[in-house]
């Protein structure tokens, strides 16, 4: 063969190739996927609307400004139980307004449905239960300008907006959320991004609400752009519903101005694999293609997802969309959520059933959102179950035990050579931690809690003031209100918090555990909770 053939031959399989690709449709890819008439899926639409043309379905504007809320709306898709129509007449309700895409997806006839759950009011949300707050998270004390929330060190929670395109029942932010006239406008993005401007600390600015992505898009860009006009922001994340409950709003326009501002993440929030639709998947595919990770956040909801067997489903359809499965939240204990709580056990069941069971890639952190504002607490099954100063013991998924033998020597980190800790970065709190390690500490309450905080903060800890952070309603801890709470000090902790009588006479013997005497409180500081 001369160079000619040699190049002949290789053109045409080349094209052989090419041929061969474009008929060929990958049949594991949901965004591809087909209906039965040979064109991309679609869901399941609510006879009511079997008649309006697909311009209009498809088109974003179209599905918000037909959103459904009174009762008749709602019993015009489905068959409402009582408590439903108690639950939607209620006159002082958490708004309600379901997009005709989002509604469709529930089954009329069953009152279990778990979309149905998250989106329809039932009467019983309006009980009250111990400890249920308004704000439990703490967030408005922790703003130092209206709807920026700033509890970490180097990243903000920024509320750009109150409304969403549709409305959780259970939502944290019900205080604020769906209400119009809580809504915030442009100068308070303003009074935001010059907030961040003076805090060079932040490195990480998540928007949320709300849900950034019902602004309109012109206004959104614009605090894109604010934010990317302050050098020391780096990474910009999103938190947004939209794509679960409007999944057309991702469209090709939104895409191209997202694509502007990287570094740009996403994190959506599913709760069942029931909300994974064909229009979900086009929807995050473009997404992707916009170079935007995408991740999920869940709530673990009683009568909604609380079954190891529906997350597992969840998560397996999340990641074959190529969304990572990032926390699973514990309910947080706001007001109407009380028939949505389930026990912290189930969600560590949950976990326990995922982790070795399926792909790394597919389990969630479980995080409690501290009630009184400490931000996201991780709770983890024990897979450490015991160690020495050579050996620990592990378990695996399987039960199957196994030991790591501990290095004999360990040539410790060199922090005086080290360029990185040379410029740590000082923080409130870590000091506490590490200082802990280091022996230079013996008890619990974090350096620099007493201080006004550094970060602009100029209100103290909650810990100094626990009037700040007592639940109304009937609180455990509703009795020790305006009484600083104890902390444990050093002295305190050989006697195990015993009284002096008692620390005179101990009433146990060499090698027993101390125990506080009966009605005697604990020693601990989460006795004093408990
Ligand atoms: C959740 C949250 C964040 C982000 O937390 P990550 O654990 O980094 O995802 C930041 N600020 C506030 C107030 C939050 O609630
Ligand atoms: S989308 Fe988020 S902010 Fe909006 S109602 Fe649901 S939980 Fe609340």
């Amino acid at each position: 063969m001369d160079a000619q053939e040699i190049q002949a031959a290789t053109a045409h399989q080349a094209a052989a190739l090419a041929a061969a690709d474009a008929a060929w449709v990958n049949p594991r890819d949901p965004a591809k996927a087909l209906g039965p008439d040979g064109r991309p899926a679609v869901s399941r639409r609510a006879p009511i609307w079997e008649d309006v043309p697909d311009e209009k379905w498809n088109d974003w504007r179209w599905q918000l400004s037909n959103r459904v809320n009174s009762l008749e709306e709602v019993a015009a898709v489905l068959n409402l139980t009582e408590e439903e129509r108690e639950g939607l007449s209620a006159p002082d309700k958490f708004r309600v307004d379901i997009t005709p895409y989002f509604i469709s997806l529930i089954d009329p006839d069953d009152p279990d449905d778990p979309i149905r759950r998250q989106v329809i009011p039932v009467g019983r949300e309006h009980e009250a239960f111990t400890a249920m707050m308004e704000d439990s998270l703490a967030e408005d004390r922790h703003s130092p300008v209206p709807g920026l929330v700033h509890r970490y060190p180097d990243r903000v929670l920024m509320l750009v907006t109150t409304q969403c395109a549709s409305y959780c029942r259970y939502c944290t932010r019900s205080r604020i959320v769906g209400d119009a006239t809580q809504n915030f406008n442009s100068r308070d993005h303003e009074a935001q991004l010059d907030y961040l401007r003076r805090t060079p600390q932040v490195r990480d600015v998540l928007i949320s609400g709300g849900d950034g992505l019902t602004l309109a898009p012109k206004l959104f860009e614009k605090i894109l752009r604010g934010l990317r006009e302050i050098p020391h922001i780096e990474i910009i994340r999103i938190g947004s519903r939209v794509p679960v409950f409007l999944p057309q709003r991702i469209d090709d326009e939104l895409c191209a101005m997202l694509e502007k501002y990287h570094p740009l993440w996403i994190n959506l929030h599913f709760n069942h694999p029931n909300e994974i639709t064909p229009e979900v998947s086009r929807a995050v595919d473009k997404l992707t293609k916009a170079g935007l990770p995408v991740g999920n956040q869940s709530v673990l909801l009683a009568g909604v997802n609380d079954c190891v067997h529906i997350q597992r489903a969840l998560v397996h359809r999340l990641v074959e969309n190529r969304i990572r499965p990032y926390y699973l939240y514990q309910c947080d204990l706001v007001e109407g959520s009380g028939h949505f709580r389930t026990p912290v056990g189930k969600g560590l069941e949950i976990i326990e059933g995922l982790r070795g069971h399926t792909s790394g890639y597919a389990v969630p952190t479980y995080v409690i959102d501290a009630p009184g504002g400490g931000g996201k607490i991780p709770v983890m099954p024990n897979y450490l179950i015991s160690y020495s100063d050579h050996k620990i013991v592990l378990r695996n998924y399987e039960g199957y035990i196994t030991t790591y033998e501990e290095p004999e020597t360990y040539r410790k980190h060199d922090s005086s050579s080290c360029r990185y800790c040379q410029h740590e970065r000082p923080e409130a709190g870590q000091s506490g931690v590490l200082g802990l390690l280091e022996g230079e500490r013996m008890w619990i309450e974090p350096k620099g809690f007493a201080e006004v905080h550094s970060r602009g903060n100029t209100e103290a800890h909650r810990l100094q003031d626990p009037s700040k952070w007592v639940p109304f309603g009937v609180g455990a801890i509703e009795g020790t209100a305006g009484a600083p709470l104890k902390v444990i000090e050093t002295g305190s902790v050989a006697g195990a918090g015993a009284t002096s009588d008692a620390a005179a006479a101990p009433g146990y013997g060499p090698g027993e555990e101390p125990r506080p005497r009966e009605g005697e409180p604990t020693a601990s500081a989460h006795g004093e909770l408990l």
